[in-house]
């Protein structure tokens, strides 16, 4: 039974009984490998949102957006969980759900063992954001810009109780953490800084609350491609020093690939795969993950290829494709694939795809 299934148990379950249970799991992150029989840091089981859009006389329903639909994951204690896919997959709408940024339609989110948002025994959403917090990509958009960033940093820590005096050390020290001299930054506000320097400070200020959970949302994608690299070593700098987990999103798999330990990829609101790092990135399971890859630019004249490996924009999350969502896309399309949805399986390695299931139908998998 896979740790997501494990962790579904634990809804509605007692607080007392679901911890006295299980111990909390670590991932290796050598090889990504689960260490211990135990409960992950974050669980999310069918994780679903559909956007009604209205419109007429009567501000009726016309369409749904499918932004997310049925998503399963699971995030261990200290590993960096990559989501990757195009723009419209549903990574960021994900990320808004876990949140609790925007409530989800149906589905389950257990964070540490505890039901988020469960009225007898769970975790509440103000306890929940003590836990776990957000970097967004707009990094001037996410700070007032009538603040110094010292005060946008204590803020947190302020509205939580915390003494002023008390919240401005905090604030000094995590400037100094994240690279930036307390003494030239504190007092600065955020029209002065480069993006880069204001992305170090929404770091700064999404761990003064001490999180032990952040999940990044495409939080480097807005940077030049020194300073990216220059804020990704930061992050795994601040990942050890202050014992995080992370949940890293970006459309970029080249920078998925250097900071995550296992990834998720998602296609038009659903997991297409996921598994650990090395395993997906030498050899992917679902053709998606394989087109992705292949459309990664490479140095080497050798790895060049002439033809697309993908063509044309992911269908319309109104209305998507039956059956497996990528078949309009797939050169590996048999009948099966519009007439039936691919199960993600279990195991380390779960791939969304008939191929990878031998009682599929799938001709491909038959011969497997
Ligand atoms: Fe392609 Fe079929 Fe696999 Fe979907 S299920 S990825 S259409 S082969």
């Amino acid at each position: 039974m896979s740790v997501a299934k494990d962790a579904a148990l634990l809804v509605g379950a007692p607080r007392s009984n679901a911890r006295g249970k299980l111990g909390r799991s670590t991932v290796d992150t050598g090889t990504g490998e689960l260490v211990g029989q135990t409960w992950p840091l974050l669980a999310v089981e069918n994780l679903t949102k559909h956007f009604a859009l209205k419109g007429g006389l009567l501000n009726r329903t016309k369409a749904v957006v499918q932004a997310v639909d049925g998503v399963s994951f699971d995030v261990q204690t200290g590993e960096t969980l990559g989501i990757v896919g195009e723009s419209g997959c549903g990574k960021s709408t994900t990320a808004r759900l876990l949140m609790h940024l925007i409530p989800p339609d149906i589905g389950s989110i257990v964070f540490d063992g505890l039901v988020v948002g469960a009225a007898d025994g769970g975790l509440s959403h103000r306890d929940l954001h003590r836990q776990m917090q957000m970097v967004f990509q707009e990094s001037y958009a996410s700070l007032n810009p009538r603040l110094p960033v010292a005060m946008s940093i204590a803020f947190g820590p302020l509205v939580h109780g915390l003494a002023k005096s008390a919240a401005l050390k905090r604030a000094m020290k995590l400037l100094e953490a994240v690279g930036l001299d307390p003494m030239l930054f504190a007092n600065r506000y955020p029209h002065e800084l480069s993006g880069g320097q204001r992305q170090r400070i929404n770091i700064a200020r999404a761990l003064a609350l001490e999180p032990r959970i952040v999940i990044l949302d495409e939080a480097v994608s807005a940077l030049d491609k020194s300073v990216e690299a220059q804020v990704l070593n930061l992050l795994v700098d601040l990942k050890a020093q202050f014992d995080l987990t992370y949940v890293f999103i970006s459309h970029d798999l080249n920078v998925v690939r250097y900071i995550s330990d296992r990834v998720m990829v998602m296609y038009l609101g659903k997991v297409a795969e996921v598994g650990p790092s090395e395993v997906i990135l030498k050899s992917p399971g679902h053709p998606y993950t394989a087109a992705l890859l292949a459309s990664m630019p490479s140095l080497d004249p050798d790895h060049r290829t002439e033809e697309a490996p993908l063509s044309g924009d992911p269908p319309n999350p109104i209305d998507p494709p039956s059956g497996c969502r990528f078949h309009t896309r797939c050169k590996f399309a048999a009948p099966v694939c519009s007439q039936q949805a691919p199960d993600l399986g279990e195991g380390t390695h779960q791939v969304a795809c008939h191929m990878a299931h031998g009682s599929s139908g799938h001709p491909a998998a038959i011969a497997a």
